[in-house]
Order: structure tokens, then sequence, then C-alpha cells
């Protein structure tokens, strides 16, 4: 049942506000701004407050239900963040203030700034890119400049995994270079044959997610690393998978040059709907004085015994220039600072072990169902097959049916290196239950897979909308009522 647009719902004559009576001298407005013909619906601010309060319920977020959308971090979002972002002093700061009446704002971009270099064990930390995708971007553009003042700028070729997300590619291409996609081995690592094959002296680098999509850590990442760097070619983490190593391990400790976080998976600040997103990126001290302009800086001043501590923006001597108009998403920056000040090192090493926990049980729990192409120990989340039951049946029909059952679908159809995939990242904050719940759900499916499979086909039945041609909503989408006149 589609649910009536306001122009529908309009009766001639409603109104949802009443304006008070005029208390200035009226002025007309220009003729050619005023128009007859334009139909906007008429309806009472009751009517208004139950048309948008529905359609809300309509949306699933972390807030309604279990999301375990992998490779998302789709964690709960502490309240307290949000309190935080909201406070005056913040809201109200403007990127154009003198730098003196915007130092708190910036000692909290400091702190967050040193404490992400600390965390993945890097030199530097540039707050400005408003995604993961947008870090990645970044990331490219500073490689290459590094490359172009050390004589190497005909180098052009990217390595990835086959595993790896779309955005490596994406951001590779975005930045004029090009892809050597690089095979899984048996085990669902890199292959490290086709790594040694494929570093030569056109090899600008190699951009690696560890643990990958896949959720397995990367068992031979130091080998990997050492012959990235061997050929001249620098190594990119891509961190969207932090919430698996945060306070366990760092990254910058193993050799990788350059990595984004997305303060939106790991450090807890809301995502989806498009953002708004925060992809900080780190660097390895060879690379700092490359990162966008400006970084934060602390000056602290010595006088007479007296110690004063300032902020003030700096500019990176071979900076690439900006990524953004001013210093990246600030309220994100806000709540990730508040997240990892209440959790500490030790708090966020504990997220990281029960978010693996937590995926390693779900796995274990689902494999004689669900099979697991690459059943080892895994992270923070694992891939299993939707195929299951009866012939016919697809990732797409279990991920509609979980709908019906009150889950979000995990992600499907990714890593591309297993059909009928669905990527389950349940992450540290579910509870047992919950976790339980979801295991008796997939194994109800499962058997509806063998004994109705019908029935799954035809699945969502309780969701408002029911099966969706998403490829017509991609290429011919319908972004304007039709109003009758
Ligand atoms: C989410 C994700 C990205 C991209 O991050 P965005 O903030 O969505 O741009 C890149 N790589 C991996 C592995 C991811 O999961």
């Amino acid at each position: 049942m589609s649910e009536p647009t306001l122009f529908e719902k309009s009766a001639a004559g409603r109104c949802a506000i009443a304006l008070p009576e005029l208390d200035v001298p009226g002025s007309a407005l220009p003729d050619e701004l005023l128009r007859d013909d334009l139909a906007l619906p008429e309806l009472s601010q009751l009517d208004l407050v139950r048309h948008y309060q529905r359609l809300s319920e309509r949306s699933f977020g972390v807030d309604s239900g279990f999301y375990p959308l992998g490779s998302c971090t789709m964690k709960y979002n502490p309240r307290i963040g949000e309190a935080l972002a909201r406070l005056p002093g913040f809201t109200d700061a403007h990127p154009l203030q003198s730098i003196e009446s915007v130092q708190g704002p910036l000692e909290i971009m400091f702190r967050l700034q040193s404490w992400l270099a600390e965390i993945g064990g890097f030199a530097r930390v540039s707050l400005q890119p408003a995604a993961g995708a947008q870090g990645e971007f970044t990331a490219l553009l500073m490689m290459r400049a590094w490359q172009r003042d050390r004589g190497e700028g005909h180098r052009t070729q990217i390595l990835i995994p086959d595993s790896a997300h779309g955005t490596n590619p994406a951001s590779t291409s975005m930045a004029g270079l090009s892809v050597l996609e690089i095979p899984s081995d048996s085990r669902g690592n890199i292959s490290l044959d086709a790594l040694r094959a494929a570093c030569d002296e056109t090899v600008v680098g190699l951009m690696i997610t560890n643990p990958n999509t896949l959720g397995l850590f990367e068992q031979q990442i130091e080998e990997v690393i050492e012959l990235v760097h061997r050929c001249g070619g620098l190594v990119y983490g891509d961190g969207a998978n932090m919430n698996a190593l945060a306070g366990v391990l760092r990254p910058g400790d193993l050799g990788i040059d350059l990595m984004h976080y997305n303060l939106h998976k790991t450090f807890s600040t809301p995502h989806g709907g498009g953002g708004p997103g925060s992809g900080p990126l780190a660097v390895s001290d060879e690379l700092r004085d490359y990162l966008p302009a400006p970084v934060v800086e602390r000056v602290v001043d010595e006088e007479h015994g007296d110690v004063e501590t300032r902020y003030r923006l700096e500019s990176p001597s071979k900076s690439i220039g900006r990524m953004c108009s001013f210093h990246g998403n600030f309220g994100m920056i806000v709540r990730a600072y508040a997240y990892i000040a209440l959790h500490g090192i030790a708090g966020l090493r504990e997220n990281s072990m029960h978010a693996v926990l937590n995926a390693n049980y779900l796995r274990v729990m689902l494999r004689d169902n669900y099979p697991v192409p690459f059943d080892r120990t895994n992270m923070h989340e694992f891939v299993c097959r939707g195929d299951v039951g009866s012939e016919g049946v697809s990732a797409t029909d279990v991920c509609k049916r979980l709908i019906d059952y009150g889950f979000h679908p995990p992600t499907s159809h990714f890593p591309l290196v297993v059909p009928h995939a669905l990527m389950i990242e349940p992450t540290e904050t579910e509870s047992l239950e919950t976790l339980d719940g979801f295991v008796a759900a997939m194994l109800e499916i499962e058997r509806e897979a063998r004994d109705a499979p019908e029935h799954l086909r035809a699945a969502p039945h309780t969701a408002p909308v029911k099966r969706l041609d998403e490829v017509r909503a991609a290429r011919q989408p319908i972004l304007r009522s039709r109003v009758q006149s």
C-alpha cells in the first residue's frame, strides 16, 4: 500500500501554521515573483505531523533493530555524542572566526588528530576527508606527489586485491591511475605469487584492507608490505575495518604508509542516508608534509615560568592543498572524540575483541546451514553463501525474508569473490539474545528455502513496499510527485 502524497491529502483552505498579525508596514512583492499557478498542498498541522511521523516509522536504523550490514560497522551510537555535538559552543562556531576565538574546537581537533595517529601507529593525521572514499582519494594524490618529488612520476599502477571494496578502484580512477587486480588465494588472503609478479617500476602502490572484506586477517601482511616497498611502491591501508583492530594492533607498526579511518564506522558517529561521514587520513612520518592543508598544530609558549598552550592552523610544507572548504565534518569530529575519550585505549581494545567474538559466534552457529567458503577464525565479520535450500533460491531471497523477521539484511553479493555472498557484521554492541534471535531467524529461513522456496522468493511479505525493481529505481527514478491541476 503506498502512502498518499501530501498533494493527495491536501484540502483547500487548511493551513498548518497561523502567522501573527503584521506589526510592521506592509510591502508589496515584485509582480514577477508572484505566481497563482503554483500548486501547494494545504494541510492542518496534525495531518502534516502524522504524515512525516508515519514515513519516519518506515525507515530502519540501528535504533530500530539489529543491522548486521557487513563492512559498514552499524554499531550503537552512544547518545552522549549527540548531546556533546549539540553544545552551542560547537554548533555556533563559524570557521571564519578568528583563531583566538575558536581555541576550544581547535583543541578538540588537535587531540583527535593525535589520538588517531596513536591508535593506528602513524605520525600525523588530517581530519578533512568527508568519507572513507575521499580519504582514499586524498591518499592517492599524496602518493603521487611523493613519488613525483622522487623523480618517479612515471608510475601509474595501483594494485588492488579482488576482494576490495568498490571505492578502491573508483578512487584510483578518479586520481587518474590504473588498477591492476590481484587475485585471492585458496585461504582468502591476497595471492603472494600474483603480487610478486605485479610488483615492478610502474607501481604507485597497493591498496589493501586488513582484515579484508572476507573478514579475514591477511596472514602474510608483512611479506606483502615488504614486496611493495621493495619495488618502490607505497602501501595504503583501507582502515574501514579497524573495528577489528583498534586497541589491538597498529597498522603503522606493520609498515603501512597511509590509512583512512571511517569515524562513522569504528568510532560510532551516525551514518547512513548519505552522510555526513568523516574519513580522516593518517600517514607515516615520510608523508606528513604532503597532507592536505590546513592541519591543527599546538604551540606551547613558555615565558617567565608561565606556560601557555595555543592552537593554530598550519599548512604542511608540501601539501597537496585543500580537500574540503573548511575543516571536515566538525560534528563528527566531536562525536568521535567523545567516543574515544569515554572508552580509552583499553575500552577500544575490549570493543574490538567483542566485535570479533560476536562475528565468530555467528559464523559457527550458521555454518552448517549457510556454507562458509573460507571457514577459519574470522575477525569482526564473515562471509557465507545465501543460495541455500533449493535450486533457484538466492542470497537476495534470504535478505528479503529477514526483513519479515525484523532484521536488517546483511550486505549481499559482496565481496565479488564469493557467489551469493552474505557478509555479516554484528558489531560489539549487540547482546547474546539479539545474536541468538538472528540465528533462529536465519535457520528458519533456511528451512523455508527447502520447504517453501516460493514463499521466500516473494518476500518481504510484511514490509510497506514489496520487492523493488532496483535496476529501474536506479536508472529511471521518479523524483517528483505529479500534481493534477
Ligand atoms: C565503507 C568502506 C569504504 C568507504 O567508506 P565511505 O565512508 O563509505 O566512503 C571503503 N572500504 C571499505 C572496506 C569499506 O567498508
